[in-house]
């Protein structure tokens, strides 16, 4: 399996579901990060129970308390990060957590709506300007030029359903709110890779493909293993080529 070659990622959203293969996944690659910081809302709740199984024997993880809809837990959160890397930056932040909202355009109501937008767009807007400073920091202190995984990036975990051109491929659930957040969420990850190129921070989203989730149900194509496998290995790969883009689990470059 591939590994990131970052000392430092943190990832929203794993409790449960991709987020926590994602966790579980980095844990044992060849070269773990030596600071992994993995984000729950309710971390000690029993939702949080295998999250807090899984990261028991890693000293090298931290779980902390992060409810992207709440600003207070995103700024705890990054000042405890700060605190805990003693100087040094954060390589990774993978914007993970999201909700979906499988909603016709009929039945669509403006609080389905916002709320959406809440979790999915303005989420990791806030969480990616509350850890800016490390991430920058973390891209400053390698002495490496070009963009990667391993100098500082910000992922955008996306959907292929929020492809404009490809949504008549699977319009057969509408899902609006969730569609018109992740396509929201492409053009944030395309406003970050122009903002934030000339600070040497990567910003790709990822599709992570249909997979059996309690979000994708378990008629998905994809074992959660075999997507964040995937992930992981794009992930190591990308570079320069690929900040602005939206990629699928395989690689492939999806349009926006
Ligand atoms: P799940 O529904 O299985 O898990 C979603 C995760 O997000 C949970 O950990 C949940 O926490 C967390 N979350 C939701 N709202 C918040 C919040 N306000 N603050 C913090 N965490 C929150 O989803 P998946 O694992 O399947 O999805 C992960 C990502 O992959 C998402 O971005 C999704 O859009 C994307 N994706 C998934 C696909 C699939 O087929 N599964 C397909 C395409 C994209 P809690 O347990 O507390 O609710």
């Amino acid at each position: 399996m591939a590994g990131l070659g970052a000392r430092s990622v943190l990832v929203t959203g794993t409790n449960r579901g991709i987020g926590l293969e994602l966790v579980r996944q980095l844990l044992s690659s060849p070269d773990p990060p030596q600071h992994l910081f993995a984000c729950s809302r309710q971390p000690d709740g029993e939702n949080g129970q295998e999250l807090r199984k899984l990261v028991s024997s890693h000293p090298n993880v931290t779980i902390l308390k992060l409810d992207v809809t709440n600003p207070t837990t995103i700024k705890e959160a990054a000042t405890y990060v700060e605190g805990h890397l003693k100087g040094s930056g954060l390589n990774v932040l993978i914007n993970n957590a999201a909700t979906f909202t499988d909603l016709s355009l009929e039945a669509s109501g403006p609080e389905d709506m916002c709320n959406e937008y809440k979790t999915n767009v303005v989420g990791p807007l806030v969480v990616s300007q509350a850890f800016l400073p490390l991430l920058k920091k973390a891209a400053k202190d390698r002495s490496q030029k070009g963009l990667s995984c391993s100098r500082a990036a910000i992922i955008n975990i996306s959907s292929s359903m929020g492809s404009v051109e490809l949504v008549s491929c699977s319009y057969m659930k509408p899902a609006v709110p969730y569609r018109c957040s992740k396509a929201a969420l492409n053009m944030l990850t395309m406003c970050q890779s122009l903002s934030y190129k000339e600070d040497g921070i990567l910003c790709s989203a990822v599709h992570p493909g249909w997979v059996k989730t309690d979000m994708g149900t378990q008629a998905a194509d994809l074992t959660v293993n075999e997507s964040v496998r995937g992930i992981l290995h794009v992930l190591s790969k990308l570079d320069d080529g690929h900040s602005g883009l939206l990629v699928n689990w395989k690689g492939e470059k999806l349009p926006w």
